[in-house]
């Protein structure tokens, strides 16, 4: 613990990718643990009605539930709802329950719709480093208001055939919401996850990911892992499941280069340019 640098201020991270099943759940929670272990306090947001990043932190999300609903619909604060997750120090979780699903269509008629969330977390006074955001897989309402609140874009890209396609949206997205909502925006971390090394084909989509993004592009790629997708159903996520699988290696040196990436102007690149 406490081995990283930490965070100025709060680095507030949404990981977003309208495409289903690409790994941002469970980038998310495991990146989220990770920094945590690193001696960070993080926060995690469930955006998505289904409440799989609640469900992978062990937090309780039945229909009852104080949860990111009432702060978005509701007049709730953050501290109503944010709970702490077992086992992990320094790591939080404000869950999603089933209600959100309504969320996109009663946000319609609220004043000031797109930036609830900001305005949640503009408000919520607890010291954090980290704030990380599971986006549903769509680009409606509930991720604009992420984008709105947030300032780092993760796009989690599965090493599979089409790993590019429908990225020019999200990307056009980020664009529009820098340009008239939160100039800050920028897309700051591209990771690639079930990256299967044997198969030429992930390497494959990885360099032209890389020769796509560049420098956005992690270093460190997630592979695919038995121990990832099985870590969920025992309401931990794979640090605690199984904190010696590759896995569990690969999140905690993600955000380790996440964390490094965090202070690279102020430390690493006068270093690099003498180096040149
Ligand atoms: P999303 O949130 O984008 O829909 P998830 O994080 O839920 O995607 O991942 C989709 C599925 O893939 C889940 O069943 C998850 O357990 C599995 N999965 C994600 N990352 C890995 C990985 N690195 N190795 C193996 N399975 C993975
Ligand atoms: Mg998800």
């Amino acid at each position: 613990r406490g081995s990283l640098p930490r965070p100025d201020e709060t680095r507030i991270m949404v990981v977003a990718n309208q495409k289903g099943g690409v790994g941002k759940t469970t980038t998310t929670v495991n990146l989220a643990a990770s920094l945590a272990l690193h001696g960070a306090r993080v926060l995690v947001i469930d955006l998505d009605p289904q409440g799989n990043a609640s469900t992978a932190l062990g937090i309780d999300h039945h229909a009852k539930v104080p949860s990111i609903y009432d702060v978005l619909v509701e007049n709730s604060t953050l501290s109503d709802v944010v709970q702490p997750v077992q086992d992990v120090e320094g790591l939080f979780c404000a869950p999603a329950t089933i209600d959100l699903a309504g969320a996109e269509i009663e946000l319609v008629s609220v004043v000031a719709r797109e930036s609830r969330l900001q305005r949640a977390i503009n408000a919520y006074e607890q010291p954090l480093d980290y704030i990380l955001i599971d986006c549903p897989p769509s680009l409606g309402l509930l991720t604009v208001n992420a984008l709105v609140a947030g300032a780092e874009v993760v796009i989690p890209i599965q090493c599979e055939y089409y790993a590019l396609e429908g990225l020019g949206q999200l990307l056009r997205n980020v664009e529009l919401v820098r340009g008239h909502l939160n100039p800050r925006l920028h897309v700051s971390t591209i990771l690639l996850t079930m990256y299967d090394g044997r198969t030429r084909l992930a390497s494959q989509v990885a360099e032209e990911v890389r020769s796509h993004f560049g420098t956005e592009v992690l270093r460190t790629n997630i592979p695919r892992s038995v121990r990832i997708s099985e870590a969920p159903s025992y309401g931990q996520t794979v640090l605690t499941y199984d904190p010696g699988s590759s896995g569990s290696l690969s999140y905690l040196e993600a955000a380790r280069e996440i964390a490094l990436r965090g202070v690279t102007s102020q430390h690493v690149l006068p270093q690099q340019e003498q180096r040149g």
